[in-house]
């Protein structure tokens, strides 16, 4: 790349429109981790003496939180774990877990594996014969695993990597779909209530493109292929758009997460259900049996009519 650091002169390896700045492999590191640590503070997600699970995929979003986190923790004065979910994704999972395992073991972090199917009696490749799309079921799994799997651990925060571009596009399908409800809920970091732990995104204020940078300076191990059933997933085609907004207009990415909750969100009112215990499995719920049970049991419905999914989509190829 032409130009150079602006901090030190050096040859620049990112050039970051948004800030119209250049830095060298170093600075843009350096220039990363401050900003995961200002906005881990800026939204007081974790307090000094915190045990924080990070949810970790092996994605790059997970993994560069890990990593960011980890040569954060003394300054933050936070002890890690991290938690990975085998989902049971045939030919997904078992090339994920395995590099999740890798990444923890190179920085001496403690990782809880949930195998989904001999734990929690579902795989998320059986979701198929069920009517809502799968990555909706898939989020609700997940969402109910991690805060479980986060309590037990008896971690105070749960930390997932979801970065810019993905609270935005949470944020315009939301409003797309007028629901006002998640709208409402939309925040960077959640208090913990009742039986949920706290959530918190440090990643909110880092674009996408910017992970990707990070995990390619350090090289990073992180998984290089797509989940099977991403594919025709949406949330590409509102990134495509959100990016092609940020090469007109640069920082206005920056400019919808600020004016969001200062603006827009103290403006909804919506009424949400108070939570009370899962007549089954006592996990916090807005109705008597919660989501992830009724999933349980439509899957146990299916099997007890002999039902399968059909066979699983193939894979795309790395990259
Ligand atoms: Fe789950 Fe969909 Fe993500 Fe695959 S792409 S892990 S099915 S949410
Ligand atoms: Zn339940």
């Amino acid at each position: 790349m032409a130009g150079r650091c602006k901090v030190c002169g050096a040859p620049a390896y990112a050039r970051l429109e948004y800030a119209n700045l250049q830095l060298c492999r170093g600075d843009f590191v350096r220039f990363f981790e401050r900003r995961v640590e200002r906005t881990v503070e800026r939204y007081g997600m974790f307090e000094r003496g915190s045990e924080v699970a990070v949810a970790l995929s092996g994605g790059k979003n997970s993994v560069a939180l890990l990593h960011s986190l980890w040569k954060l923790r003394e300054r933050l004065g936070i002890e890690l774990v991290a938690i990975t979910i085998d989902l049971g994704i045939a030919g997904h999972s078992d090339r994920y877990v395995p590099l999740a395992k890798r990444v923890c073991e190179k920085l001496g972090v403690a990782c809880r594996v949930v195998n989904l199917e001999g734990e929690y009696g579902v795989a998320v490749d059986e979701l198929r014969g069920l009517r809502r799309p799968i990555c909706s079921l898939c989020g609700v799994v997940k969402r109910y695993v991690l805060n479980r799997e986060a309590r037990e651990l008896g971690a105070h925060v749960l930390a997932t990597g979801h970065n810019l571009d993905d609270f935005l596009v949470t944020l315009l399908q939301a409003y797309i779909r007028g629901d006002l409800r998640t709208l409402a809920k939309l925040k960077p970091y959640l208090p913990p209530e009742g039986k949920l732990v706290a959530r918190a995104k440090p990643l909110v204020e880092t674009p996408e493109r910017d992970v990707a940078l990070y995990v390619e300076a350090l090289g990073l191990e992180h998984v290089g292929w797509k989940c099977p059933y991403s594919r025709g997933a949406t949330s590409f085609e509102y990134k495509r758009v959100l990016d092609l907004l940020e090469g007109e207009h640069p920082s206005i990415k920056f400019q919808m997460l600020r004016s969001f909750p200062e603006k827009v969100q103290p403006l909804i009112k919506v009424e949400v259900p108070n939570l009370t215990p899962c007549s089954r499995c006592s996990e916090p719920s807005s109705s008597p049996l919660c989501q992830f049970c009724r999933i349980r049991e439509e899957v146990a419905k299916l099997r007890g009519r002999g039902l399968k999914a059909g066979a699983p989509p193939s894979l795309e190829g790395s990259g």
